[in-house]
């Protein structure tokens, strides 16, 4: 389970995130009081490698010592003992960020204290969430969303003009606080890159101090609809080295935020392997004929889309997945 507190615990303004197992020994929500009582909501470290999030909470923190926050806050920090070892999660735990309410695996203990943080913030009235991300692959700085309403775009474009609307995979913390409140999901980057931290404490700041979220301009945004959710199928061996049953082409993590014409060529395959990659759209269909050419032992792309979150670290591919594939949201659907 998790451990609550009213208070800042002491240290926290000092740890690492490898240190910080010493100060929070479990999964932590801590509580802050501030002028306004309905609570901002922070989210971090669901994956333990991920730190730009506590490092830029951290340094909020530390910048209102002594000083009265003009909103409560109640941080969630989650994955302590991943963070110590510097994984996303260890061998034997659950993706955090895959359990809240909405999961499939609602059985799990795991999936029992993400619905009691929330049910506790629900209590609380929270106000807003942010979760902060960040990714291996070479990406721009994005906000994710869950519902197409104004509140949550409102929110999302403080941080970037680039927004992805998805709703799977499921059991994400931003979709189960978009039931209570605007929910964002921010991916800042490589994890711990100065830029991503001043990026994040800067929109936290913004955000602690804005009383409503109010009407933002969508003229600039661009917005996206995850399709699919690509992976590469457990029984072939893949890499970048030309060695493997599926050898992905080194150019493809140039091709995050970049629109892909039909033909694309994503990887070689192994003659006469009949290797192939899956991809999953929203329902969890398998739609990998529908996005992906064989021919020519490669891989090429059926349909022009746009992938997200491409990476060469081929354990991130293993874990996770290999890249999400995503359509722009033309600007007469936005929400008014
Ligand atoms: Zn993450």
């Amino acid at each position: 389970m998790f451990d609550e507190y009213e208070d800042l615990p002491e240290g926290l303004l000092d740890a690492s995130v490898e240190t910080l197992h010493e100060i929070l020994p479990n999964p932590a929500l801590i509580h802050l009081k501030g002028d306004i009582a309905e609570p901002l909501f922070i989210s971090t470290l669901l994956h333990g490698n991920e730190t730009t999030g506590f490092y830029a909470v951290q340094n909020l923190l530390r910048e209102y010592q002594g000083l009265n926050l003009p909103r409560s806050i109640s941080v969630f920090i989650g994955n302590v003992k991943a963070a110590e070892k510097g994984v996303r999660r260890l061998d034997q735990q659950v993706d955090y960020n895959r359990v809240w309410p909405g999961t499939p695996h609602h059985y799990l203990a795991e999936a029992h204290m993400m619905l009691k943080v929330t049910e506790t913030m629900r209590e609380r009235n929270v106000w807003a969430s942010i979760d902060i991300h960040n990714n291996t692959g070479k990406n721009p700085h994005y906000a994710c969303i869950n519902k197409l309403e104004t509140s949550f775009t409102s929110l999302a474009c403080m941080f970037s003009e680039t927004l992805v609307y998805f709703i799977t995979p499921k059991g994400v913390q931003s979709a189960a606080f978009a039931e209570l409140c605007p929910a964002v999901t921010l991916e800042c980057g490589l994890s711990g890159d100065a830029s991503g931290i001043d990026h994040a404490l800067n929109y936290l700041k913004r955000v602690l101090t804005a009383t409503e979220l109010g009407q933002h301009a969508l003229d600039s945004v661009n917005l996206y609809h995850t399709v699919a959710r690509v992976n590469v199928p457990e029984l072939y061996s893949f890499g970048f080295e030309d060695d493997a049953t599926i050898n992905l082409l080194p150019e493809i993590e140039n091709y995050n935020f970049k629109e892909l014409p039909v033909g694309t060529p994503l990887a070689k395959i192994e003659p006469e392997s009949s290797a192939y990659l899956q991809a999953f759209g929203e329902d969890e269909r398998e739609l990998g004929r529908e996005f992906f050419e064989y021919e020519n032992n490669q891989i090429t792309l059926k349909k022009a889309v746009m992938p997200a979150m491409l990476t060469m670290d081929t354990q991130v591919i293993r874990q996770d997945c290999l890249c999400y594939l995503m359509e722009r949201v033309p600007a007469d659907k936005f929400p008014k």
